[in-house]
């Protein structure tokens, strides 16, 4: 039982938490923009709090989410492309065992592993996702060649695959996604999913359902010099999903959207909320509008309301999560409903930031 309220979050009957609305404004007061470019990365939401992080995997994680920074920058401060920035900064991410993505993956109910993913770019809103699929190495470069390379916006499970292959994407053997943390979690779902089939189904909460079952999506934006704007996201799912389960992040208006009049935005939490709402889209729509009917663009405060309106009306539903976000005119924010999301920004305005605990 919760109830959100304006800017706090009540999570059963006593926690009581921030809602984490973190806005950077690098925009010049008459609209002109300060920054020539800029980046915003997650790494997922979830129930991310100190006591359940080692000082080691804190200082990893950070260090990780440093580098995808660092790889989506090298490309947008050259004056490079905003898609080959999210592409880069989630590759990084992908490869690497602690996020829910790529390498690290978590692992459906038949142990094994089903890849979603998806981009678009916001000059052209042209788009391409990938679902289901189970033997690219980096399948946010699936979701490129899908958008850049057939006429379709999104490919699905054998076809994608098979796809892939066509593109001579590097392909991998299903043990290359496999970690030992996410094969226990996948264990500890099926015992708490046996102990529900037996009755003691609200004894578990939300959270044996799916809250704590997927921590690690990843999913960038970028606003390149061009003032073009990409976002991407790229996902293992939830763990122990069954029946072809396809989450929020490989549907364009979900999990992702970009579109140069408003917005870049991923998101990452419970996809079923995310896609009932249409988050990316809708709040990339209520930016456009509130700038469409003020014929300027929105302040940050405007924007970062927006963002917590959207994670709001998403958590009424009964969802939890986050998204990450930036707009043409040089506003990057993050809005989550909760305790942490792994999150990063950078831009030609700003040193880079990193950031773990929705406290900080
Ligand atoms: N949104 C992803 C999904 O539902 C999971 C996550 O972001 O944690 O598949």
């Amino acid at each position: 039982m919760r109830a959100l309220t304006k800017g706090i979050m009540l999570l059963g009957a006593s926690a009581i938490l921030p809602v984490a609305a973190v806005a950077e404004d690098h925009s010049a007061p008459n609209g002109e923009k300060e920054a020539n470019w800029s980046l915003v990365i997650h790494g997922g939401a979830g129930t991310i709090s100190r006591d359940k992080i080692t000082a080691e995997k804190d200082a990893e994680i950070r260090a990780k989410l440093t580098q995808a920074l660092d790889a989506g920058e090298a490309i947008l401060a050259e004056g490079g492309d905003a898609a080959d920035a999210v592409i880069a900064a989630i590759m990084v991410l992908e490869d690497d065992p602690n996020f829910n993505a790529g390498k690290g993956a978590v692992l459906t109910w038949e142990e094994t592993f089903s890849l979603d993913s998806s981009i678009m770019e916001g000059a052209t809103r042209n788009a391409g996702s990938a679902a289901g699929v189970s033997a690219t190495k980096n399948p946010i470069l699936l979701a490129r060649a899908v958008m850049d390379k057939s006429r379709h916006v999104l490919l699905s499970g054998a076809g994608a695959d098979a796809f892939s292959q066509e593109q001579g994407l590097e392909q991998v053997e299903q043990d290359y996604f496999a970690t030992p943390h996410r094969v226990k979690a996948l264990e500890a779902f099926k015992l708490r999913m046996n102990a529900a089939a037996k009755g003691s189904a609200k004894a578990m909460g939300q959270d044996a359902l799916g809250r704590d079952w997927r921590f690690g999506t990843v999913g960038a934006a970028a606003l390149d010099e061009s003032g073009n704007i990409a976002a991407g996201t790229s996902t293992g799912g939830m763990t122990g999903k069954r029946w072809g389960r396809i989450g929020d992040s490989p549907i364009i208006g979900a999990g992702t959207y970009a579109d140069n009049r408003s917005c870049g935005i991923s998101a990452t939490g419970a996809g079923e909320y995310f896609i009932r709402v249409g988050v990316a889209q809708e709040f990339c729509t209520r930016v456009r509008i509130a700038a469409e009917v003020s014929e300027s663009p929105p302040s940050a405060e405007t924007v970062q309301k927006t963002a917590d309106a959207v994670i709001a009306e998403m958590g009424a539903l009964g969802g939890s999560g986050g998204i990450i976000y930036l707009t043409p005119w040089g506003q990057i924010g993050y809005a989550f409903d909760t305790p942490g999301m792994y999150r990063g920004m950078a831009s030609s305005a700003q040193p880079k930031s990193v950031a773990i605990y929705g406290d900080e």
